[in-house]
């Protein structure tokens, strides 16, 4: 279940958990809070990024459905205006802007139906069918740590969010001031509507196939299972090239076959080339864990992975490199990004595969599984004197 505010024309990633998720819960019985996207959202004018508010009355301590929208100021005009000036060279505006208005012209009195009556009409316009519930956030339903989401305040005005990267979302789409400040992120839904129209449900919804460079199956255990559950199909890659001798290379990839096959997950094998790694990570033989020598052993892993991800039809990259610890989330992230970026079309999923719970699930499965858990990175810079 992922919980949600409700939210006047709400940010993109608010759809997207929308499209993305069975189960959410607009919740009703919380209190109203000032200052967040309850009543007000983004736009992007030809001057940059800017808020627009839905002014209410005697706010402060009342229930979200209670709220009245504020009529004797004109600010729906206001509004209406700024939005059209804001998007009337974008390529739908034009055929939505008389029903998106005639909502506002309506007057609703609370925000709470203001929002709803928005909220559905744009459901529509783009496609997201969703399982969006509303009402009072029944007592005891709610853990997190049964893997739910409490987005309510993580949806936020002034707190950027990781909600689309960790979605495999969040890459750009066309704005009609793109030349002028590049690809602008964190705005209404308006303006992915306007801008993409009914093309907007293919920017918000997860791609299915995502290619999962793995590293061993203690990294892979929690995130297998966790994509498997958040309905997509991943395809192990196992591209190791880094891991000597060859019997702990066999160990690490028997284990790993065997738990993909008990999930059901297909894997793809790259050749073990490990002269060709020691060339790529030539003169960096002296550098520490963490340093040079592993970012360059990550960028020769990741683009093999992208290079079939390209040549395979994936959209995505992830790994799971960075579910240990040990290593440096910045690093890999630097190398999936540059790996993708020599491809065409691949996207790399940034996703910190830590948190949600993924570190504890990983513990507990490594024991489940009795895995083979080993004691050193792979390479024979990563061995102490001892195991050499
Ligand atoms: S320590 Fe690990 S990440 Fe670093 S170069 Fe060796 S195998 Fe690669």
């Amino acid at each position: 279940m992922v919980l949600l505010s409700t939210a006047f024309c709400p940010p993109v990633e608010y759809f997207a958990v929308l499209a993305g998720y069975s189960s959410v819960y607009i919740d009703s019985g919380e209190n109203y809070q000032k200052q967040t996207w309850r009543n007000r959202c983004r736009i992007l004018t030809g001057s940059g990024p800017q808020d627009l508010c839905v002014p209410v009355v005697h706010s402060s301590g009342r229930a979200i459905t209670e709220i009245q929208v504020e009529y004797t100021t004109p600010w729906v005009v206001k509004f209406e205006r700024a939005v059209a000036s804001a998007y009337d060279s974008s390529p739908f505006f034009e055929f939505y802007r008389d029903e998106f208005f005639a909502i506002l012209d309506s007057h609703p009195a609370t925000l709470w139906e203001l929002n709803r009556l928005i909220t559905e009409w744009i459901c529509r316009k783009i496609g997201v069918a969703g399982g969006a519930v509303e009402g009072e956030l029944p007592k005891g339903e709610y853990s997190s740590s049964a893997g739910q989401l409490d987005l309510r305040d993580v949806i936020h005005p002034k707190r950027p969010n990781t909600i689309l990267a960790d979605m495999g979302l969040g890459r750009p789409y066309w704005q009609v001031f793109r030349e002028r400040f590049g690809f602008t992120p964190g705005l209404s839904v308006l303006d992915l509507l306007f801008n993409e129209g009914s093309d907007s449900i293919l920017w918000l919804q997860r791609p299915k196939k995502v290619l999962l460079h793995a590293c061993c199956a203690p990294c892979s255990g929690a995130v297998l299972e966790r994509l498997l559950q958040e309905g997509y199909q991943p395809v192990v890659f196992w591209s190791n090239s880094n891991i000597t001798p060859r019997e702990e290379y066999d160990l690490r990839e028997n284990e790993l076959l065997r738990y993909a096959k008990k999930l059901g997950v297909p894997v793809v094998e790259d050749d073990y080339d490990h002269t060709a790694w020691q060339n790529c990570v030539k003169g960096l033989e002296k550098e520490p864990e963490r340093g040079a020598r592993c970012l360059e052993c990550f960028k020769t892993r990741l683009l093999r992975a992208a290079e079939y991800a390209s040549r395979n039809g994936f959209p995505i990259l992830a790994t799971t490199l960075a579910s240990s610890r040990w290593k440096s989330l910045e690093q890999v992230d630097e190398a999936g990004s540059w790996a993708c970026s020599r491809v065409e079309g691949v996207q790399w999923w940034p996703r910190n595969w830590r948190k949600g719970g993924l570190q504890e699930r990983r513990a507990q499965i490594i024991k489940e599984q009795g895995f083979y858990n080993q004691t050193f990175c792979g390479c024979e810079f990563s061995r102490t004197r001892e195991e050499l």
